[in-house]
């Protein structure tokens, strides 16, 4: 964010952050979503706190707020009557979310804190049984974060929402697919890798949005020589094709008990393949 927040400031350039998953994150001692100037929050049915659908937006930015608030509610139906002069981007859309999901969101947000610690916890004592473990290389957090002696306002404080772990097939005879597989059928959701970049999902690889190559290749466009071969984002790839993550297990109602059969299942399935 320090990077980023840096180029905005060169260029004049407003941030919004992507905080959908990181709840009470924390980077360099601040929250994540007051870094930028507008943070979202997704409470989804996925996330740490959720609420079904919906989500949140946090600015610190009156005008901002105001904005957002139009956005929100089909923005050109109220712009007139409310006489607000500034109508780029306040197109009419329905964003609203109702308030008894609301209400249900504030009694979520309580639960944050002990759902994050519970969260973190679980994630920790998995990291130090996989530490065993020569093929499987748990990715915490920056290594200078876990341990780190910044000073305790510096701190930053990841919440996990997906636990990644790298797969080291030259410690291993056996493929990530396939070790996955067995570790489903243990009853463990462990996922191969993270969801396909944006690029490679059909609507890109087929150039087709309303009808085939529009608006891809429409002559309007034809000069943005837009590329999306295998290869344009390779840290994604590789977590998308050679990684692992899970999120079911990190979280409560889970308990320690249930991290330790994870690690069990890992041990039982070395030892399975070398007999
Ligand atoms: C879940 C998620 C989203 C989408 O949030 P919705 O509330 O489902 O629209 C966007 N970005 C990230 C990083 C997410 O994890």
């Amino acid at each position: 964010m320090d990077v980023i927040m840096d180029i905005a400031e060169e260029f004049n350039l407003r941030i919004i952050e992507d905080c959908a998953q990181a709840h009470g994150c924390l980077y360099k001692g601040k929250e994540v979503g007051t870094i930028g100037d507008i943070g979202v929050f997704s409470l989804n049915v996925n996330k740490t706190i959720q609420t079904g659908e919906g989500g949140v937006c946090i600015t610190n930015d009156d005008d901002l707020a105001y904005r957002l608030k139009l956005i929100r509610n089909h923005g050109e139906a109220v712009v007139g009557p409310a006489g607000y002069k500034n109508i780029v981007n306040i197109a009419g859309y329905n964003y609203r979310m109702t308030e008894i999901l609301a209400a249900v969101a504030s009694v979520q947000l309580k639960k944050l804190p002990t759902l994050n610690q519970a969260r973190i916890g679980m994630v920790y004592s998995l990291v130090d049984q996989l530490l065993e473990i020569d093929f499987l290389q748990p990715l915490v957090s920056r290594p200078e974060c876990k341990d780190c002696n910044c000073e305790e306002n510096k701190k930053c404080k990841p919440t996990f929402y997906v636990f990644p772990m790298r797969f080291l097939p030259e410690k291993v005879n056996i493929t990530r697919n396939e070790f996955v597989a067995a570790l489903n059928a243990e009853g463990f959701l462990f996922f191969q890798g993270y969801t396909p970049p944006l690029y490679l999902q059909p609507l890109y690889q087929e150039k087709q949005l309303f009808k085939k190559g529009y608006p891809f290749k429409a002559p309007v466009n034809q000069h943005l020589n837009m590329d999306y071969n295998k290869g344009l984002c390779p840290n994604t790839e590789q977590l998308h094709y050679h990684e692992m993550t899970i999120n079911e297990h990190i979280r409560l109602p889970n308990t320690q008990e249930d991290i330790d059969d994870i690690y069990r299942a890992i041990k039982k399935i070395i030892q399975a393949y070398h007999e």
